[in-house]
């Protein structure tokens, strides 16, 4: 059985533990493969990285620490991902930093719609000022029509936390969105993979992201999955695990994808 936790955060980016405090709590806790996701958040046009970003200077010191780190625990797997920020245009910007390394995989997430960050306390209230104003499903199609461009990239492995955009609590109208269908769709033809993420059972939407119709769906077309907690902490490192097992289980899912230098592999849990 294996059980894997593929969105963890490091003090290389904005976690509070690392790499090795990391590694040393998921061998207590069973895991058997973990990946550490580091964000790394540039907005195209500044070479200014965002204040949770890792710097781009020390991403491959970051790869070879957790190279290291897999070696110092016997039978742990470790692996090196980013999660990676989209913004319209940061294609060629992400091209050149993410072909230049010995990465495992990347995941893609969109915090960002423009000046608003979807999953900042900070923003809570312009947030649900905005989603009053123009209403939830017009917010949530600028949300998905920057996951389409991001996926359509080809640049990234796995999307992350899919739904995200409800962290608030915030429900659309129709349950299921011809969008992200299509997006759904897209990701499929190119190979990529969902992430299962207990983020949301910390959020106030309370709900694992995506929704189960969502995964459903994905396990309908035979979308592979990971696991994560997006954990920034150590007590988060299997925050909710066993929801999100249950939870992907009755959607349909046996298996877990993972990732050694971009090769998916599938394993039973
Ligand atoms: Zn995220
Ligand atoms: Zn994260």
């Amino acid at each position: 059985m294996t059980k894997i936790n593929y969105h963890i955060h490091s003090t290389y980016s904005d976690g509070r533990a690392s790499i090795l405090e990391y590694v040393e709590e998921a061998a207590r806790k069973g895991f058997n493969e973990i990946a550490f996701t580091e964000h790394l958040a540039i907005r195209p046009g500044s070479m200014k990285k965002l204040y949770y970003s890792i710097d781009v200077s020390k991403i491959d010191d970051y790869v070879k620490e957790v190279r290291e780190a897999e070696k110092s625990l016997k039978g742990l797997k470790v692996k090196a991902g980013l999660e990676v920020d989209y913004f319209p245009g940061s294609e060629s910007l992400l091209k050149d930093i993410l072909g230049s390394n010995d990465l495992d995989f990347t995941m893609v997430s969109i915090h960002w719609i423009g000046e608003f960050c979807l999953d900042c306390v900070k923003y809570k209230k312009a947030f649900q000022i905005a989603v009053r104003e123009e209403g939830f499903d017009k917010f949530y199609s600028k949300y998905l029509k920057l996951l389409g461009e991001a996926v359509e990239s080809g640049l990234f492995n796995v999307i992350a936390h899919f739904d995200i955009a409800r962290n608030w609590g915030f429900k659309t109208s129709n349950d299921f969105k011809m969008d992200e269908l299509m997006i759904l769709e897209k990701a499929s033809s190119l190979g990529m993979v969902v992430e299962v993420s207990s983020k949301g059972l910390r959020n106030p939407v309370n709900e694992p992201y995506p929704t189960r119709k969502i995964l459903e769906y994905c396990s309908s077309i035979k979308i592979p999955i990971t696991l994560g907690t997006d954990a920034h902490r150590l007590s988060e490192i299997d925050s909710n695990y066993d929801s999100i097992v249950e939870y992907a289980k009755t959607a349909g899912y046996s298996e877990l994808a993972t990732f050694d230098r971009r090769k998916l592999t599938l394993a039973p849990f």
